[in-house]
């Protein structure tokens, strides 16, 4: 007999699939990251269309059959509109969507990375400065699944983060001295390295702009990359919006 239960989340990504079908990635605080198959979705003006675009945050009802999943019956709970009317915003939300995509295993709850995205999309809706709320949830999220690095002291010499440069790698945090510093790695201020160790502690957004953190979304980038990412996808993804920015 086919389970059923309504859950509430957030379109994380959406894939087409067959003739009509769409198949979403939903991301619910009680069961973790689900694949589901949503009917009907590719008809012109289809409501189920405009209902599961990415972003959105939805109740549903989840239908378990012997094989498939169905999202049926969705309810839209918030959209984001001024993040979607914006390209920076709008591919800040979809890169960290995407991003959380990659980084959950399905169905294995999280709720706390899914506060964490309901958070973030919040602060880019109310107008909050991209690259601090885009490096918070992504340090954030880090912490979550248990990946936070050691950022008490250099991993190689312990001489604790007070001055100088710093760098950042799967062992942790290493200071100048004791590493030349490698083009793949960004370089970190110790002041740059105590906000990050700040971040992974801190379930609400930051209220104000984090000065140069586009530099510590690159940090958390090329971190994750040596700890959960083997494909550096997102930061093409963040350089060609960068691109994008500087063109326009
Ligand atoms: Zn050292």
């Amino acid at each position: 007999m086919a389970r059923e239960q309504v859950l509430e989340g957030v379109i994380l990504r959406r894939w087409t699939s067959g003739e009509a079908d769409r198949v979403v990635s939903f991301l619910t605080p009680e069961r973790g990251k689900l694949r589901l198959r949503v009917r009907g979705t590719q008809k012109p003006n289809s409501r189920m269309g405009l209902l599961t675009e990415p972003l959105n945050r939805l109740s549903a009802r989840v239908i378990e059959g012997r094989h498939q999943r169905l999202l049926v019956q969705p309810h839209l709970l918030r959209t984001y509109l001024q993040v979607r009317t914006d390209l920076e915003r709008l591919s800040a939300a979809l890169a960290l969507c995407e991003t959380l995509d990659r980084w959950l295993a399905e169905e294995h709850a999280e709720p706390e990375a899914y506060f964490t995205l309901i958070q973030a999309l919040e602060r880019l809706e109310q107008g909050g400065d991209v690259a601090t709320i885009v490096g918070w949830a992504l340090w954030r999220w880090l912490a979550i699944l248990g990946y936070a690095p050691d950022l008490s002291r250099c991993r190689e010499c312990g001489h604790p983060i007070t001055g100088g440069d710093w760098q950042l790698d799967a062992g942790g945090c290493v200071c100048a001295r004791c590493m030349p510093s490698r083009p793949n790695l960004t370089a970190l201020s110790a002041e740059q390295v105590r906000t990050i160790h700040g971040w992974l502690l801190q379930a609400q957004p930051p209220q104000e702009p984090v000065v140069g953190a586009e530099r510590l979304v690159r940090a958390a980038l090329g971190y994750a990359e040596s700890v959960v990412d083997a494909e550096p996808r997102w930061l093409t993804f963040w350089e060609r919006l960068n691109a994008l920015r500087e063109s326009g």
